[in-house]
């Protein structure tokens, strides 16, 4: 956005778009999430009529709330045409039940999301990564692979991943069905915003006309251009396979010395893939993921879980359906 909003996540396109559906009286109501009244960082659903009341809406929150509870409300208060705002699964259930739903016009707003954990989980996190967790206001995961952190009183901090106590987390931290998502960008959405294919900068996946149209309602508010591709992801997704397996099969991972990490820490973000480059290597690394937790902890389900493009993501590394894994019909 030309002009950031405060509050936002990251400038504040999500928002903006489903203010923008509100103004122009394109949709009666905007289901999405705002921050619990007690926790802040608790997704809380709201059903949002007043344009400007999209502003409580801003933010990234970490947990699981029942987002399409609010359909029901959509029902009993005769409303039409809606916006709904949501992370991979919550869209795939849309998806899912839209033609039962009996309404002239669902516009959908999708984030990208690599992995989800309970609140109670998040709040553990933020302990770890700091003295003072409840002083941070902001945190997001940015593509230049540094967590980034603000607090109350207005300071940053970035930590760059390779520092981040993540062998601390308990071992469910993420839930088997975050792991073995086969949908990391919101593919049923009819736009995707996210930043893991910006360098710096949100990205957008429009995929139909009414992504186009949603895109077009922000008109001069927004600058674009073409997403950068710099390095190559080949052997960063390799060693995450190889950590990946051994973390599936319960073993240690291979760990780096304290002493080197914030040394290749600082070399990742400039020789390791970036923009387009990074977006595809997280993709591979969540199908690599999801093969390998389903076959330690599910085998008898893979056939039914993992669809076919998951399996071509795969192969280029050497990881392809055994016996059983896949139905050949
Ligand atoms: C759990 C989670 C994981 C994510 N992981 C990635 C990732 O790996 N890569 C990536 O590129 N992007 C990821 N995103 C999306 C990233 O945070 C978005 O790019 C960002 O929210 C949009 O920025 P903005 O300034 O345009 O949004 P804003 O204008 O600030 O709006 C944010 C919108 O997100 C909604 N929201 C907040 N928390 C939740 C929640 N828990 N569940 C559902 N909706 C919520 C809000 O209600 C609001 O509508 C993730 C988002 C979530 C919620």
């Amino acid at each position: 956005m030309r002009e950031p909003l405060p509050g936002a996540q990251w400038t504040g396109i999500v928002s903006r778009l489903g203010q923008r559906l509100l103004e122009s009286n394109q949709a009666d109501a905007i289901i999405t999430m705002a921050p619990d009244e007690e926790d802040s960082w608790r997704p809380s659903p709201v059903l949002i009529t007043r344009a400007e009341d999209m502003a409580l809406a801003r933010g990234m929150r970490m947990g699981y709330a029942p987002l399409l509870a609010l359909l029901d409300a959509v029902k009993d208060q005769g409303f039409k045409k809606i916006g709904v705002i949501g992370i991979p699964c919550q869209v795939y259930a849309l998806r899912a039940l839209q033609d039962e739903l009996g309404l002239e016009k669902i516009w959908v707003i999708g984030t990208p999301c690599s992995d989800n954990t309970s609140t109670e989980n998040f709040h553990e996190f933020l302990n770890l990564i700091d003295p003072n967790p409840e002083q941070i206001t902001y945190l997001e995961f940015r593509a230049d692979y540094h967590v980034e952190l603000r607090f109350k009183n207005g300071d940053k901090k970035e930590i760059p991943f390779l520092m981040l106590p993540l062998s601390k987390l308990r071992p469910d931290f993420f839930p088997l069905t975050c792991k073995t998502c086969v949908d990391y960008t919101n593919s049923l959405a009819d736009i995707t915003v996210g930043y893991m294919g910006g360098t710096g900068e949100q990205w957008l996946l429009v995929r139909n006309q009414q992504g186009m149209a949603l895109l077009d309602l922000l008109g001069d508010e927004l600058i674009s251009s073409a997403p950068e591709n710099a390095g190559k992801r080949a052997g960063a997704v390799k060693g995450f396979l190889k950590n990946t397996e051994l973390a599936a099969g319960g073993l240690p991972l291979r760990q780096m010395p304290n002493w080197l990490r914030p040394i290749v820490g600082w070399l990742i973000p400039r020789i390791g893939p970036r923009g387009l480059e990074f977006a595809r290597a997280r993709v591979e690394m969540k199908a690599i993921e999801t093969v390998l937790h389903l076959r330690r902890s599910l085998p008898k389900k893979m056939k039914n879980m993992i669809p076919n493009h998951i399996w071509k993501l795969t192969a280029p590394y050497g990881l392809k359906p055994q016996e059983g894994e896949k139905d050949s019909v």
